[in-house]
């Protein structure tokens, strides 16, 4: 054969092969699972709340999948549902988010893409519209991975990230919460608003994508009443979010035990290492080690299979799924049925909002 005609033929056979490769990446099915927070107490939420948060969680569900329908990163997906979710005042986590000691919203963000290992994250900052733009930026176009307060503030602005006065993220209901917390403190009462009460709201989303990467992120004001600057697990990459080839994690819950477990690095190492099922991966944190040592909470984790986990030791979790039949799936209770393991999830009830 000529040499032009083996470079002819060569050239035909890796076309060929490219295309074999990218279908069967195209193949897999996108899945992404979202939650708003851990902690519901039950029969505690009203009628029309309950409402606005399915609504909320179902909107941030199709605004993640049509990023993931059409072929974009996992990171799309996340950063479109969480967006969503930072912009709605009934979570915990951009506007909404709970208030310091010191009458102040601080929020905290992470983000990490599962197909290469990298991560961003964000604490403490202060006038940030969506931290989990931020956090992703740091990703991005940052040489680190975590920056804070006011360091972090200047990196937006360099990075064109949008910037709101502080008073953009307070609402009342949290104002009054605070006030509520600072009074038992006066009194020296423990918490009485077990809401889920300190820690409630947070915002988390873990997507697989047409080419089978998976990627988490969480959102979060943090703790109501928090002093010191204190930071909690969200934006630890580990601690709150964890995500690589086999599986992705966000976290909710009490925050100085996501961190002490190092949970969603320990689902993850479970799954990758142990070759332990998802489910019970998340299981096995989530239920037993972070309660055995005083904690709660709840976490969202997903594999490169598309199976879903959502374990929680609280009355509830916000949370909502959506697969294969592109129809957003949300629970609050325990007593709601949860994505069956697997990617379809077409025998469990879409959303519907009552009247
Ligand atoms: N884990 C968050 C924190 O401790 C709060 C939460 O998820 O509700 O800051």
């Amino acid at each position: 054969m000529k040499p032009l005609r083996v470079f002819a033929a060569l050239a035909a056979l890796a076309i060929l092969e490219m295309g074999v490769a990218t279908m069967s990446h195209a193949s897999t099915t996108p899945v992404l699972v979202i939650h708003g927070g851990s902690g519901v107490i039950k029969r505690n939420l009203d009628h029309a709340r309950e409402n606005q948060v399915r609504a909320a969680l179902a909107r941030a569900l199709q605004s993640g999948y049509a990023q993931l329908k059409a072929g974009k990163p996992a990171l799309d997906g996340i950063t479109a549902a969480l967006t969503v979710l930072e912009d709605d005042p009934n979570f915990n986590a951009g506007r909404g988010a709970v208030f310091t000691h010191d009458g102040r919203n601080e929020l905290d963000a992470a983000i990490m893409d599962g197909s290469t290992l990298r991560a961003g994250a964000v604490a403490g900052v202060e006038r940030v519209k969506n931290p989990i733009l931020l956090a992703r930026a740091v990703m991005e176009k940052s040489q680190h991975v975590m920056l804070i307060g006011q360091g972090a503030e200047a990196f937006a602005k360099e990075a064109g990230i949008s910037l709101v006065d502080p008073s953009y993220f307070r609402t009342e209901q949290r104002w009054q919460q605070l006030q509520k917390a600072l009074k038992e403190d006066r009194e020296g009462k423990p918490h009485s608003d077990t809401e889920t009460a300190k820690h409630f709201g947070t915002v988390g989303a873990v997507a697989l994508d047409a080419r089978g990467h998976l990627a988490a992120g969480t959102s979060t004001g943090g703790m109501t009443d928090k002093r010191w600057g204190r930071v909690g697990d969200s934006p630890i990459i580990g601690a709150g979010t964890y995500a690589n080839a086999d599986c992705a994690v966000s976290g909710t819950g009490w925050g100085e035990f996501y961190i002490r477990t190092v949970a969603a690095h320990a689902i993850c190492m479970r799954v990758s290492l142990m070759h332990v099922p998802l489910e019970r991966a998340a299981a096995e944190v989530i239920n037993q080690e972070i309660p055995s040592m005083g904690g709660n909470g709840g976490a969202i984790a997903l594999d490169a299979k598309g199976n879903i986990a959502m374990p929680f030791n609280t009355d509830g979790m916000y949370r909502g799924w959506i697969g294969g039949d592109g129809v957003a799936h949300v629970a609050i209770y325990d007593d709601e049925p949860d994505a069956p393991t697997g990617a379809d999830e077409s025998d469990t009830a879409p959303f519907q909002p009552s009247p």
